[in-house]
């Protein structure tokens, strides 16, 4: 857990923290990840995907997975 004081708000965090990576000589710009992740994935003008969130807090963490296992070509790599 992370706790961090913030003038009166105390944040706190819990669970786990992902990290991503995306390799875009593999992206077909299918674009499913920004579908289901657009707060994490955008696509430049080309198609190509683009990362907008290395490590995306944890509300979004089942959404990102969702695009780790819908991206057809397995351009986006997901590490705890
Ligand atoms: S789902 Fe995969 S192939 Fe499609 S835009 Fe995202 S990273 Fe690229």
């Amino acid at each position: 857990m992370v706790s961090a004081e913030r003038g009166r708000e105390t944040v706190r965090r819990t669970g786990t923290t992902v990290r991503l990576r995306v390799n875009e000589n593999l992206c077909c710009g299918a674009g499913q990840c920004v579908l289901v992740a657009p707060s994490v994935f955008d696509q430049r003008g080309d198609g190509a995907v683009r990362l907008l969130d290395e490590t995306p807090p944890e509300e979004v963490h089942a959404a990102v997975r969702k695009a780790v296992d819908l991206c057809p070509t397995r351009a986006i790599t997901l590490s705890e």
